[in-house]
């Protein structure tokens, strides 16, 4: 997610949200909007003013002000909705010209997965209100929204009634709900999300390996056929369901076996996604057990993707760097990273392929393949 910092007038007793705008709208939308002021006068009747020089207002029209930096709101659009936190803080919490959104329900989770991106945590604020405003805040024309966290099944029928409200609000908007989908073993849960009747919701489930007890090992808990029963529960209902699997030293040479296990067993998913992982977080802590050149495993990918593409399974490569891949697979790749933390290094500056490559992820600077090399057209 996105961070800025600014510095609040007064102080603020609860977070505030609001979408942002750079021209005034009408008074009676005001309170869902936070405008951006360039020239220091803050404005009535918005849920608060982000102003790039100290204000001059009067001193009531100070409160919910936020003194932000020029170069910060370059970050900014018309449209983005953000939450302004008590220490200032603004975090964007959905990009209007992002196809990347993703609404964190909870931070919490059942597993504790060995390359977990996010850190742990076990207590947090409820955040199902907030995101429920954000919901109503976002732009019918959107087209894809996410649902992530931690675990979101966590939040029980917290989840469905969340669904519910994007098919309300947001009916054309895609949904992508990311889930380790263990908690959809109870047959009565996915009767609940699937009875929402939500048109455009895909469900993205990981999974690590073909043998049970690694993929366990790698989750940190005995998940393995709860997932498993968990797609065959969602498939009864012939529920849009996408496989995710994150490739790391631990599961790389069994790629091809699971290429296997997925068309014998769970021919009905409708994607799989075979997906670098993001060195950060857990998997950061984890980094010497997990890490291995992507260029290692060209063999297996490739392997992978050609057995499932010719058996006409629908196959991508996620956050992977062209140069690293043999060019057969470039056609699977997608560019997957979220704008906000998707960067490229300095020997990319002369690569001919940029506009095509996904890239790195921000947290990847001190590790990535030694075999990086830019591309030149001849
Ligand atoms: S040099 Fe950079 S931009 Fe070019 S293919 Fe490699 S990673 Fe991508």
């Amino acid at each position: 997610m996105k961070r800025l910092s600014g510095k609040l007038f007064s102080s603020i007793d609860e977070p505030i949200l609001g979408k942002i705008t750079f021209k005034p709208v009408n008074l009676f939308t005001r309170k869902n909007y936070i405008f951006i002021s360039n020239d220091g006068r803050t404005k009535f009747g918005y849920a608060a003013n982000l102003v790039t020089t100290p204000s001059n207002s009067r001193p009531y029209l100070k409160s919910n002000s936020v003194l932000i930096d020029p170069e910060e709101i370059k970050y900014l659009n018309e449209g983005d909705i953000v939450s302004i936190e008590k220490n200032g803080v603004i975090k964007v919490l959905y990009e209007k010209d992002s196809i990347h959104n993703f609404l964190l329900l909870t931070e919490r989770c059942n597993s504790s997965c060995i390359m977990c991106p996010n850190p742990v945590v076990t207590k947090e604020d409820d955040k199902i209100p907030m995101i429920l405003k954000v919901i109503s805040l976002i732009n019918k024309d959107a087209q894809l929204l996410g649902i992530t966290g931690g675990e979101p099944t966590l939040m029980g029928d917290k989840l469905v009634d969340l669904i519910n409200a994007c098919k309300v609000a947001l009916p054309q908007t895609k949904l992508m709900l990311l889930t380790n989908g263990m908690k959809f073993e109870d047959f009565n849960y996915v009767k609940k999300i699937v009875s929402v009747k939500h048109p455009e919701l895909t469900i993205d489930i990981p999974i690590y390996s073909d043998i049970d007890t690694i993929h366990n090992d790698i989750v940190g808990a005995k998940g393995f056929y709860k997932t498993i029963q968990g797609l065959y529960n969602l498939a009864c209902f012939d529920q849009k369901i996408g496989l995710r699997v994150v490739i790391h030293r631990l599961n790389y040479r069994r790629l091809p076996q699971m290429a296997e296990f997925i068309y014998h067993n769970l021919p009905f998913v409708k994607h799989i996604a075979f997906m670098q992982m993001e060195p950060s977080g857990v998997a950061k802590v984890n980094i010497d057990e997990l890490w291995v050149d992507p260029y290692d495993y060209i063999n297996e990918l490739e392997r992978t993707i050609l057995y499932l593409h010719r058996r006409e399974m629908r196959v991508s490569i996620y956050n992977a760097q062209l140069c690293v891949l043999s060019p057969i697979l470039w056609e699977y790749t997608k560019r997957s990273i979220s704008t906000w933390k998707n960067i490229y290094i300095d020997t990319c500056k002369d690569c001919d392929y940029k506009e095509n490559c996904g890239g790195f992820f921000a947290s990847s600077l001190e590790i990535y393949s030694k075999h990086i090399k830019a591309f030149k057209l001849s």
